[in-house]
């Protein structure tokens, strides 16, 4: 078994785009800037937020965050949204998910320029995704399929099974893997006979969020196990899947902590500066 090491992945990468990040305000004069509105006190928003705006100074990219109590109305957060999409220092705007239940995140969401639509979750970055005409992609599913790029695991033609259908990972990964030329089977929790359809899989990717929820016989020999799940067990944080038993039967695994979470937040990053660069060309 060979651990899919997102955690020194991510770290090279940020390294890497440090320098990028340094050259571009060298030559061109732009410091890759990134908006984060976040609304309420959801303590694992506040933890991501804080994470995201540690990771952005670390590498020099421009971040700074608009936070909302719960007691906003939509159409605060939506001016919000309308004056970064005009501020010129501001490549990418992302709103940190999940809003209170009061508040329409889908209709707030969508006020998010598409060039600036860094999460890549607005219907004009997912309709190109579908047209495989790929632009601004999410970034826990990319950073899932830049880490099996590191790690040279081929993709076309390989059965994967995604269990989970958000549309933060789920989705667009199931559309990102199709791109790739892969056979793409998604499971929900409507779905029957799971063990079935987990047995079959090359590449078995579980973004559920319960602990325990693959077990070692649900995976056959060789799979490539990508866990996305985040979950809290007394005081420690694990994935989706059985761990320490599946690892002796898989090709490949990623550890959690250590695997796609480090590898979505300089995926995010990586974004910002992609998109900074768009600018220079408009310039
Ligand atoms: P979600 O919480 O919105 O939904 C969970 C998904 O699991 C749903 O699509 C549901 O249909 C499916 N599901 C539930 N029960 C099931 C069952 N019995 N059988 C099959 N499918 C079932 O999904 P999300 O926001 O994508 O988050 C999933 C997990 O991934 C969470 O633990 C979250 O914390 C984690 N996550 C991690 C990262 C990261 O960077 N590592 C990023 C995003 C989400």
């Amino acid at each position: 078994m060979v651990l899919l090491d997102g955690k020194t992945l991510a770290k090279e990468k940020r390294e890497n785009l440090k320098k990028k990040v340094e050259e571009l305000k060298k030559k061109e004069g732009i410091i890759p800037g990134l908006a984060i509105i976040r609304v309420g006190n959801d303590p694992a928003s506040e933890i991501y937020v804080r994470n995201k705006l540690k990771a952005c100074q670390e590498v020099g990219i421009y971040a700074v965050e608009k936070h909302f109590n719960e007691e906003v109305n939509e159409q605060e957060i939506i001016d919000m949204i309308e004056f970064f999409n005009q501020d010129k220092t501001i490549d990418g705007i992302l709103v940190q998910s999940p809003l209170p239940k009061n508040l329409d995140e889908k209709k707030i969401v969508s006020y998010i320029l598409g060039s600036k639509d860094v999460d890549g979750f607005g219907i004009d970055n997912l309709g190109h995704l579908l047209a495989n005409q790929e632009q601004v992609l999410a970034a826990t599913p990319l950073g899932i399929l830049n880490l099996l790029k590191e790690y040279k695991i081929p993709i076309a033609s390989k059965k994967v099974l995604i269990i989970g259908r958000s549309q933060i990972v789920g989705r667009p990964l199931a559309i990102m893997f199709l791109n790739r030329d892969a056979t793409v089977t998604i499971a929900h929790s409507k779905t029957k006979n799971l063990k079935e359809l987990t047995l079959q899989a090359d590449i078995l990717i579980s973004a559920v969020g319960h602990p325990r929820f693959i077990t070692e016989d649900m995976v056959k020999e060789g799979t490539v196990c990508i866990d996305v799940g985040i979950n809290r067990e007394n005081g420690h944080v694990i994935g989706d899947m059985d761990f320490e038993k599946i690892k002796e039967k898989a090709s490949y695994i990623t550890p959690v902590p250590g695997g796609v979470g480090p590898m979505t937040i300089v995926t995010l990053l990586e974004n910002v500066y992609e998109l900074a660069l768009k600018r220079k060309k408009e310039k």
